[in-house]
This record gives C-alpha cells, structure tokens and sequence, in this order.
C-alpha cells in the first residue's frame, strides 16, 4: 500500500479509515496512474475536528492578513518551481492537452497571488449615522468551509476555491473530482511545504454521494462552495438546509456564441471553434450553442466545418494536439448518446459525430470534433449541457431574433458575440441574461474579474474581489463616542 496516494488530515497524510482505495486512471490509453485513498463520511467528520480545532484554537484564527498572504505567496512560488510536474501530471490524469494544461498551473500560481494581494488590501467601510454613533463594517472568515469540484479543470477548480477561502482566513476540507485527485495531492503537498498550520487545509477524496454528500450535510461545515453538475447543485443546496450552511454554486451552462453579418468572419470562425472544442468541450462555459445570422449562415458553416475537420485529435502529449482524450468512457459514451439524440431529432450532422479509434486512440477515449446544423430551439441537443465537442449551430433574424434564441435556456453562464459594430454587439450583451460575456472573443479569464451564472447556472460568483467576499461574513460594529446611560427607563 506504500504507493497509495493519502488523504492530508490535521496535518498528516492518511489513509481512509475504511483503508478503501480507487485508481486513477489516465484516459489517453486506460493506464492506471495511482491508487489514490477513498475516503467516505467518517473521514470528512474527522477532517471537519481538525479544521475546527485549527479556526477556534489553532494560530490561523488569529493570524493578520500579511502572514496569510506570505504563505499563499510562497505556495504560488512553490507551483511555479513545480510547473513542468504539475502540468504533466493534470494531463495524464485528466487526457487534456499538455498546452492547457501548462495554461492552468500559470493560472493556479497567478490565482494565488492574486488572493494573497487582496486580503491585505482595507476591507471594512464606515457609515456616517446618527451622533453619537460610529458605524462601521468589518470582513471575518465564515469558519470551517468545504470545497467540492469537478473534474474538467481539476488544479484550477481546486485554486479558485482553496485561494480566497484561505487568504479570508477560513479552515478548509477540500474534496477533489474522483476521476482527477493527483494534482490535488500534489497541491496539497506543496500546501505542506509551504508551512500552513496543521488542520488549516484538509484533503478529503472519495466519491461526491459519499464524501461530498456528507459535507453538504455536516452541521459543522458552515458553508459549502460548488462547482459542478446543475443536478448536483441542486442536491446540495436540500442537503446544507440542515444548519443553513452558506453555499456558493458554479454550474453548467449551454451557452451562445452569437455571429452577427457584420463580424470578421475569419477571426469569428476561429473564436467559435476556440469557443467549442478546447478543452474536449468539457468547459462549463463552452459557447456549445452557435447562432448565426441567417446571411451569414451557409458560407459561416462551410468555413467552420472545413477547420473543424483538420482539428488534430490525439494523447495530450503528442505533437501538434489540439483535442486529447474525454474524461472517461463513461462520460463519452454520454456524449455518443447525445449525437445519437442529435441525429434522431433531426439535425444535420456536419462532421464528427463519433468515436475515433485509429491506431493509439483505440486505447482511450476520444471524440470528433461535432458540428450539428438544421437544430431548433426545443431539440435536446440545443437545451441539454453535452459537456463535449458537439456544436449545435441555430440561425438568427435579426438583433431582436439572437437575444431571443440566446436566453432560450434554463442556463445563464456565458456567451459571446461577434460584430464589428460595438453598439450592436453591446446592446446584444445588455439583453443577454448571462454572467459571463465576451466582445469579440470568447474564453478569456483572468482571476480579476468575476466568475458565475444567471439563472441556473448557479448562485454567488468566484474569482474577483466577489469571489473572496463568498468566504467572508461582514460584521458591524456600533461605537458610542458619548459612553453612558441609554436614559430609556425611568429608573
Ligand atoms: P458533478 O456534479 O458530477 O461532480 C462535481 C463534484 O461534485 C465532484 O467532486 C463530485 O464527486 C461531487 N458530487 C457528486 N455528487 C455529489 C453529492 N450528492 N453531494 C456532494 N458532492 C457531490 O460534475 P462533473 O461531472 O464532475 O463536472 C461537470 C459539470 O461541472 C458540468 O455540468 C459543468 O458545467 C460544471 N462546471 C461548472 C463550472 C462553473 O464555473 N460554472 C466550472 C466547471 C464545471
């Protein structure tokens, strides 16, 4: 068992009690990478003693800003020392590209300084009320808060969460996808090394019905931030009714990419395609919906069917990739249903549309890039999240006609729009009931600004100053600069 990768509980590297193991499996090729421990309820109530322990009597509680930042600098320094490992491992456990993967271990270092910044920087306010009295607002950490995310970018999900909850000075149990916890046991190695107090940052793995379930439940955990499955979410927020945990929800999304017949349309072809298959279309803000003018339609479709055929699919290691592996074979099966779904409902199957298993492919799990045209709104394909590279293509009228089809979800996540008349594209954005926009591009992110959906695709928001107020509770203080008797009694 000496090479079963541990949990980190109250500063120790644990197996789960049950002493239960998972493997870790690389979906390039099936290989199995490590068995990591499989932690389940009782492990997440021991982690939950410990974070306990370290926010009400450990140093963390009372530990001022500036030492908190020093530490998740040093941790940002120690990702970046460790990049080249990190990124090769992420692809190995998660199939995605080595050249994403080397984008989001960037991010994830850029991520925590960004948070160690901030949680120096004035935080209260103060209120001219009534004389005699001083008003004011000061930021406290919520307590003990779990962290549970998905698998698609699973070192990034895992910083967005684990960076603000730390620098606003919370405890934390942090829950990794199933199918891609060694980064997260990477993380949480250099976490150690960095010199965080024991029981500060917990690692929990195991399972989301039993580990993440128990979490959402535990009376002790006073708030839970989510990104994940819209259903998931939902069993989430039933389950934190108990103590009326604070939750924070990242979900999916089916969101517009919207060409206008004005736009560039080389470089709109270009971002459409970036807006669909990075990331195997497993982003959660994938622009999987294309809605194009109806003028544009015909010569806009020929041009992106003809690049999304060259698209080069192979292991995340290979030359030249551009789209590696799915998740898992369970997850692309889910997908092949759905292009199944697509062809049953009627739409015209541009390209893809299947497995591809030529040569080394045969050993993982590998999708075409899929384009879909001839759709309309009430088809599966165009409501459903796929979570994978399958484009549904919509036409569009004219401006009234695009607002229309685009908020035509129950999601509101993102969405993009292409025009080179800046009042047309922002008055489209303006309409557009969706938390995350781009002008002219699509995908672009930065730590700095705001991360979450409408509708839903979520409540509360990561990144960003909002993003660190999802970890704070504000306290208000009220000072008598006159002391002495209220005078309400005659006594
Ligand atoms: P998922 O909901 O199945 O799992 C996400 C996490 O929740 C995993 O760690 C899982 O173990 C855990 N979980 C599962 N059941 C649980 C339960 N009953 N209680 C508590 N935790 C539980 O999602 P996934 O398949 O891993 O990821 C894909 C989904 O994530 C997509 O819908 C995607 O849109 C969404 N996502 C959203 C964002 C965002 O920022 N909005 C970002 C990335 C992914």
């Amino acid at each position: 068992m000496s090479d079963v990768k541990k949990m980190f509980i109250d500063g120790e590297w644990v197996e789960a009690l049950s002493g239960e193991t998972r493997e870790s499996i690389n979906p390039a090729n099936g290989e199995v990478l490590s068995a990591v421990a499989e932690g389940a309820a009782a492990d997440v109530d021991k982690a939950v003693e410990a974070a306990k322990e370290a926010f009400y009597n450990g140093p963390w509680g009372s530990a001022p800003a500036q030492e908190r930042a020093a530490l998740l600098f040093k941790l940002a320094d120690l990702v970046d020392a460790n990049a080249g490992e990190l990124a090769e491992l992420e692809m190995r456990d998660n199939g995605k590209p080595l050249r994403e993967t080397e984008y989001d271990v960037a991010d994830t270092s850029a991520c925590f300084r960004y948070y160690a910044g901030l949680c120096t920087k004035p935080m209260g306010q103060t209120y001219d009320v009534a004389d005699p009295m001083q008003a004011m607002t000061v930021r406290e950490p919520i307590g003990v808060v779990g962290l549970i995310v998905p698998w698609n970018y699973p070192l990034l999900m895992a910083t967005w969460k684990i960076a603000p909850a730390l620098a606003a000075g919370n405890c934390i149990i942090f829950k990794p996808a199933e199918l891609t916890p060694l980064s997260a046991v990477r993380l949480f190695e250099l976490i150690e090394e960095a010199g965080f107090p024991k029981g500060v940052a917990n690692l929990v793995m195991g399972a989301g019905p039993a580990v993440g379930a128990r979490m959402a439940e535990h009376p002790d955990i006073d708030k839970i931030a989510f990104t994940g499955g819209t259903a998931t979410g939902r069993k989430i927020m039933t389950a934190a009714t108990g103590n009326l945990k604070k939750i924070s929800l990242e979900l999916g999304g089916k969101s517009p990419c919207v060409v206008f017949e004005d736009a560039d349309m080389e470089a709109a072809v270009d971002w459409a395609l970036f807006a669909i298959f990075a990331n195997q279309g497993q982003v959660c803000s994938a622009g999987s919906r294309l809605l194009l003018q109806e003028s544009i339609h015909d010569e806009f479709v020929e041009k992106l069917v003809a690049c999304a055929e060259k698209i080069k699919v192979a292991p995340g290691d290979a030359e030249g990739v551009e789209m590696a592996a799915m998740i898992s074979e369970a997850h692309m099966e889910k997908v092949l249903r759905y292009i199944e779904i697509g062809k049953q409902e009627g739409a015209t199957l541009r390209c893809g549309g299947m497995r591809l298993t030529e040569g080394e492919l045969s050993k993982g799990f590998f999708v075409a890039p899929t384009v879909f045209t001839d759709t309309t709104p009430d088809m599966r394909i165009v409501q459903e999240e796929i979570f994978g590279p399958v484009l549904v293509v919509q036409k569009f009228t004219d401006d009234e006609d695009a607002v229309r089809l685009a908020n035509d979800s129950i999601y509101g996540l993102a969405g993009g729009v292409f025009s080179e008349n800046g009042a047309r594209a922002l008055n489209f954005i303006k309409k557009l009931r969706a938390g995350i926009t781009w002008i002219n591009c699509y995908h672009p992110t930065y730590s700095e600004a705001p991360w979450g959906g409408y509708k839903q695709s979520g409540i509360g928001r990561d990144l960003g100053t909002y993003g660190f107020d999802e970890y704070t509770e504000v306290k208000q203080i009220n000072i008598n600069l006159e002391p002495g008797p209220v005078g309400w009694f005659e006594n």
